[in-house]
């Protein structure tokens, strides 16, 4: 079935199971201000045909069954096209929450607009809308709001990260991008850069009147001022990134240096969000924890070395139970999108003069640095200082070292000492900053879109430095980086991509 963008629609939109109340939502579609639609919602609410719902207003209407017996009573709610969430003709109907009760109502809705349909088509062909109702796909309601111009395409994603914001900070992240911010900021340094290549291009078509253009117009100036304000809005992003997508951290070091004890020490001091996960040697392999609301998943490579330390190795091993290779797949997977590393050693190693470099150490580290993610940020933690009676300190390079195996953090897993020194560095590895404004609670897609503006903003200063022999050039960056700016709002956006954001929402929204 091919699917049209102005069908009729109709979903469940309140979650699967019992409630006090539950919503079935209809997005009209082509119907919008037609009369077939009043007469739809009038035959729904079982009401006479000329009966209209006043707009905004909440209505008591009984849904009537096809032999007009009565499948709920509740409230209608209906906006008229645009003045609604998808900007077409939205009908909202509260009703008791039970799935069977609305389950029904969305059935009633379906066999009513078939119906009307095909009275519809035997009286009068010509004015008939041909599409009929059909169920929404997941995210479809929104999907037509970013269609019908309600909202960009940053504002629908942060539609979905609201709803799944599983932190106080994250709701307010999202909220800063649904409102528009986010989408605002980049529109102005859009602006900001098409009015640039304007001037620009004006040049280059006059070129007679070209005298060291880019003396005269303060461009350099301009772009410099742009970039500017480019970096603080990166900089918002990342933040916000950080809170919705939050820290992988793995634990990698010998057995028994302490790594379980370390997951446990720093899951235990929080209130964790625990998402164990079962195994017959290990209780835990994977913790969350929040640190200032971001996400630290926190990863123990140990099942890895009790299971065999490469990929085809893990089937081989025939005592590794089932939930263990799941388990070990899960920590490959972690690995290979570490941001951070934990390098564990034992205190009484150091104070012996062992090196506790960690490359070449045996068949399974090299095996787990061979997947490790190339930026991740490595620290040594020096475990089981209450043994050798060191103080807990951080010892080496400073933190903006993302290669920092010499910047060792001496602590106790056991007695807690030194665990704030890890988590403060912990959150300085994420960029955290306490004071900074509201992150945007952007996505990866908005940061490769970021990065990439960036890397045209930075050639198109690099080519105004070489003067206005580079103009043409310098124009052409301008207009990458606008065009990379664009994307994240939804200027330039393939089907495609449209597809896969809007895949990813939950059916009714
Ligand atoms: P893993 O094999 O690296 O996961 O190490 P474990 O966390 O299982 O710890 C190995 C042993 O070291 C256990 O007996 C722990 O109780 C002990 N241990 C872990 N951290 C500390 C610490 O900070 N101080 C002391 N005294 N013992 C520790």
């Amino acid at each position: 079935m091919s699917l049209h963008r102005d069908d009729p629609i109709v979903a469940i939109a309140t979650p699967a199971g019992r409630g006090g109340i539950g919503v079935v939502r209809l997005s009209l579609g082509s119907w919008s201000g037609l009369a077939i639609a009043q007469r739809f919602i009038a035959k729904l609410c079982g009401k006479r045909d000329d009966f209209a719902l006043e707009p905004r207003r909440g209505s008591l209407v009984a849904i009537g069954a096809a032999d007009a017996t009565v499948i709920d009573r509740g409230i209608a709610l209906y906006f008229a096209a645009p003045h609604s969430y998808t900007g077409e003709d939205v009908l909202e109907l509260q009703v008791h929450g039970g799935p069977v009760v609305l389950q029904m109502i969305v059935a009633r809705s379906l066999e009513l607009a078939s119906s009307l349909v095909s009275a519809d088509a035997s009286a009068n062909i010509a004015a008939m809308p041909f599409a009929t109702m059909r169920l929404a796909q997941p995210g479809e309601f929104t999907e037509r709001a970013f269609l019908n111009d309600k909202l960009d395409l940053a504002q629908a994603e942060a539609v979905a990260d609201l709803i799944e914001a599983s932190s106080e900070a994250a709701v307010l992240g999202a909220q800063a991008s649904l409102s528009g911010a986010f989408s605002k900021a980049i529109e102005v340094l859009a602006d900001q850069l098409i009015e640039l290549r304007a001037l620009v291009e004006a040049t280059l078509d006059f070129p007679e009147e070209e005298i060291d253009f880019l003396e005269q117009s303060d461009a350099r100036g301009r772009l410099a001022r742009v970039r500017e304000a480019f970096r603080a809005l990166f900089e918002r992003a990342r933040q916000g990134a950080l809170l919705r997508e939050g820290l992988t951290v793995v634990l990698i070091g010998r057995p028994n240096v302490g790594k379980s004890s370390l997951l446990n020490a720093l899951a235990e001091a929080e209130v964790a969000i625990v998402t164990p996960i079962a195994g017959t040697t290990r209780d835990r392999v994977e913790e969350t924890v929040r640190l200032e609301g971001i996400a630290l998943r926190i990863v123990d490579t140990a099942g890895i070395r009790e299971f065999g330390a490469l990929g085809d190795t893990v089937d081989d091993a025939a005592d590794a139970h089932a939930v263990e290779r799941i388990g070990i797949a899960r920590t490959w997977d972690a690995i290979a999108k570490a941001h951070v590393v934990l390098h564990l050693v034992d205190a009484a190693s150091i104070d012996a003069g062992i090196d506790p470099a960690f490359e070449g150490a045996n068949r399974e580290d090299e095996a787990i640095a061979a997947r490790l993610p190339a930026h991740a940020a490595r620290r040594t933690i020096v475990n089981k200082i209450d043994l050798t009676g060191d103080q807990p300190h951080i010892e080496g390079a400073p933190a903006s070292d993302d290669d920092a195996l010499d910047f060792r953090i001496y602590l106790s897993a056991k007695t807690g000492e030194g665990l704030d020194l890890l988590r403060r560095e912990l959150l300085a590895i994420a960029g955290y900053q306490p004071s900074s404004e509201t992150g945007f609670l952007a996505r990866e897609r908005h940061l490769a879109a970021l990065r990439a503006t960036q890397s045209h903003l930075d050639a198109a200063s690099a080519h105004a430095d070489q003067g206005d022999r580079m103009l043409e050039l310098f124009a052409e960056d301008l207009r990458l980086a606008q065009r990379e700016l664009s994307r994240i709002t939804g200027e330039f956006t393939a089907d495609d991509l449209l597809g896969e954001i809007f895949g990813k929402f939950c059916i009714g929204k």
